[in-house]
Protein backbone atom coordinates (compact mmCIF):
# COMPACT_ATOMS: atom_id res chain seq x y z
CA UNK A 1 0.00 0.00 0.00
CA UNK A 2 2.85 2.27 0.55
CA UNK A 3 6.33 2.78 -0.77
CA UNK A 4 8.10 0.22 1.70
CA UNK A 5 9.56 -3.10 1.75
CA UNK A 6 6.39 -4.07 4.09
CA UNK A 7 2.64 -4.11 3.28
CA UNK A 8 -0.92 -4.40 5.17
CA UNK A 9 -4.11 -4.58 5.19
CA UNK A 10 -6.96 -4.37 7.24
CA UNK A 11 -10.24 -5.68 6.06
CA UNK A 12 -13.53 -5.03 8.37
CA UNK A 13 -15.13 -7.64 6.91
CA UNK A 14 -13.64 -10.11 8.60
CA UNK A 15 -11.62 -8.09 11.43
CA UNK A 16 -8.20 -9.30 10.53
CA UNK A 17 -5.26 -7.47 9.59
CA UNK A 18 -2.55 -8.98 7.54
CA UNK A 19 0.85 -7.78 7.10
CA UNK A 20 3.12 -8.90 5.06
CA UNK A 21 6.15 -10.36 6.82
CA UNK A 22 10.01 -9.82 5.51
CA UNK A 23 12.04 -12.35 5.61
CA UNK A 24 14.93 -10.96 7.08
CA UNK A 25 13.78 -8.71 9.73
CA UNK A 26 17.63 -7.91 11.14
CA UNK A 27 17.68 -4.62 8.86
CA UNK A 28 16.30 -1.85 11.47
CA UNK A 29 14.58 -0.11 8.84
CA UNK A 30 12.78 -2.88 7.75
CA UNK A 31 12.33 -3.78 11.79
CA UNK A 32 10.82 -0.28 12.27
CA UNK A 33 8.83 -0.56 8.88
CA UNK A 34 7.63 -3.34 9.81
CA UNK A 35 6.59 -2.50 13.10
CA UNK A 36 4.66 0.85 12.27
CA UNK A 37 2.54 -0.99 9.35
CA UNK A 38 1.27 -3.09 11.97
CA UNK A 39 0.42 -0.03 14.17
CA UNK A 40 -0.87 1.30 10.58
CA UNK A 41 -3.13 -1.28 10.23
CA UNK A 42 -4.31 -1.29 13.83
CA UNK A 43 -5.52 2.25 13.37
CA UNK A 44 -7.97 1.66 10.79
CA UNK A 45 -9.39 -1.52 13.02
CA UNK A 46 -10.09 1.25 15.71
CA UNK A 47 -11.30 3.86 13.07
CA UNK A 48 -13.40 0.98 11.40
CA UNK A 49 -15.12 0.47 15.38
CA UNK A 50 -15.68 3.40 15.67
CA UNK A 51 -17.30 4.60 12.96
CA UNK A 52 -17.18 2.64 9.59
CA UNK A 53 -18.27 5.52 7.28
CA UNK A 54 -14.48 6.69 7.21
CA UNK A 55 -13.78 3.90 5.21
CA UNK A 56 -15.61 6.04 2.82
CA UNK A 57 -13.16 8.99 3.18
CA UNK A 58 -9.67 7.25 2.33
CA UNK A 59 -8.54 10.93 2.85
CA UNK A 60 -9.38 11.05 6.41
CA UNK A 61 -8.73 7.28 7.05
CA UNK A 62 -5.50 6.96 6.10
CA UNK A 63 -4.45 10.45 6.81
CA UNK A 64 -5.36 9.28 10.49
CA UNK A 65 -3.14 6.15 10.02
CA UNK A 66 -0.24 7.50 8.26
CA UNK A 67 -0.15 10.33 11.09
CA UNK A 68 -1.11 8.49 13.91
CA UNK A 69 1.81 5.52 13.59
CA UNK A 70 5.06 8.55 12.88
CA UNK A 71 4.94 7.41 9.38
CA UNK A 72 4.35 11.12 8.07
CA UNK A 73 6.69 12.06 10.62
CA UNK A 74 9.24 10.01 9.12
CA UNK A 75 8.64 11.15 5.66
CA UNK A 76 8.63 14.63 6.71
CA UNK A 77 11.97 14.68 7.86
CA UNK A 78 13.28 12.88 4.42
CA UNK A 79 11.94 15.92 2.53
CA UNK A 80 12.70 19.29 2.27
CA UNK A 81 10.15 20.92 -0.23
CA UNK A 82 7.21 19.63 -1.02
CA UNK A 83 6.83 19.60 -5.19
CA UNK A 84 3.51 17.34 -5.96
CA UNK A 85 0.83 19.53 -3.19
CA UNK A 86 -2.33 18.17 -5.10
CA UNK A 87 -5.26 20.65 -6.19
CA UNK A 88 -8.83 20.59 -4.32
CA UNK A 89 -10.10 18.52 -7.09
CA UNK A 90 -7.28 16.14 -7.33
CA UNK A 91 -7.50 15.45 -3.68
CA UNK A 92 -11.67 15.00 -3.93
CA UNK A 93 -10.95 12.96 -6.77
CA UNK A 94 -12.21 9.18 -5.54
CA UNK A 95 -9.60 8.02 -7.70
CA UNK A 96 -6.41 10.02 -6.13
CA UNK A 97 -5.13 7.32 -4.19
CA UNK A 98 -4.81 4.51 -7.12
CA UNK A 99 -3.20 8.21 -9.18
CA UNK A 100 -0.91 9.53 -6.89
CA UNK A 101 0.23 6.26 -4.81
CA UNK A 102 2.51 7.24 -1.80
CA UNK A 103 2.60 11.12 -2.02
CA UNK A 104 -1.53 10.51 -1.66
CA UNK A 105 -0.64 8.96 1.59
CA UNK A 106 1.76 11.67 2.48
CA UNK A 107 -0.41 14.74 1.55
CA UNK A 108 -3.67 12.97 3.73
CA UNK A 109 -1.33 12.75 6.42
CA UNK A 110 -0.10 16.43 6.22
CA UNK A 111 -3.80 17.27 6.32
CA UNK A 112 -5.03 15.27 9.36
CA UNK A 113 -1.61 16.85 11.21
CA UNK A 114 -2.50 20.20 9.97
CA UNK A 115 -6.41 19.91 11.20
CA UNK A 116 -5.33 18.43 14.57
CA UNK A 117 -2.71 21.21 15.18
CA UNK A 118 -5.24 23.67 14.39
CA UNK A 119 -8.08 22.45 16.37
CA UNK A 120 -6.76 20.19 18.43
CA UNK A 121 -7.05 16.20 18.76
CA UNK A 122 -10.65 16.57 20.35
CA UNK A 123 -11.88 18.03 16.91
CA UNK A 124 -10.04 15.27 14.74
CA UNK A 125 -12.00 12.67 17.21
CA UNK A 126 -14.90 14.39 16.28
CA UNK A 127 -14.61 14.43 13.11
CA UNK A 128 -13.89 10.55 13.05
CA UNK A 129 -16.94 10.26 14.81
CA UNK A 130 -19.34 12.34 12.52
CA UNK A 131 -17.38 12.72 9.17
CA UNK A 132 -20.84 13.81 6.96
CA UNK A 133 -19.40 17.14 5.37
CA UNK A 134 -21.96 19.81 7.05
CA UNK A 135 -20.30 18.62 10.55
CA UNK A 136 -17.00 18.67 9.45
CA UNK A 137 -17.49 22.29 7.92
CA UNK A 138 -19.25 23.48 11.17
CA UNK A 139 -16.29 22.16 13.26
CA UNK A 140 -13.58 23.90 10.86
CA UNK A 141 -15.55 26.81 11.03
CA UNK A 142 -15.59 27.12 6.85
CA UNK A 143 -16.34 25.37 3.91
CA UNK A 144 -14.23 22.36 2.95
CA UNK A 145 -13.03 23.95 -0.28
CA UNK A 146 -11.76 27.29 1.78
CA UNK A 147 -10.18 25.41 4.57
CA UNK A 148 -8.53 22.89 1.33
CA UNK A 149 -7.15 26.42 0.07
CA UNK A 150 -5.54 27.59 3.74
CA UNK A 151 -4.00 24.23 3.96
CA UNK A 152 -2.59 24.26 0.58
CA UNK A 153 -1.08 27.66 1.09
CA UNK A 154 0.20 26.68 4.65
CA UNK A 155 2.28 23.90 3.11
CA UNK A 156 2.87 25.94 -0.04
CA UNK A 157 4.79 28.02 3.03
CA UNK A 158 6.67 24.78 4.37
ZN1 LIG B 1 -3.75 2.24 5.35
Amino acid sequence: MIGRDTEGTYDARDGIIKVYTPANLSDETTKRNFDQQIVHEFVHLIIQRINPDVGHLKWLDEGTAYYATGQLEEEMQSKNRYFDIPTFEQFADPDYFDKAHGAAYFYSGLMVKYITDTFGPDTLNDIIRQPEQEHMEQLLSMPLDQFFTKWHDAMLNK
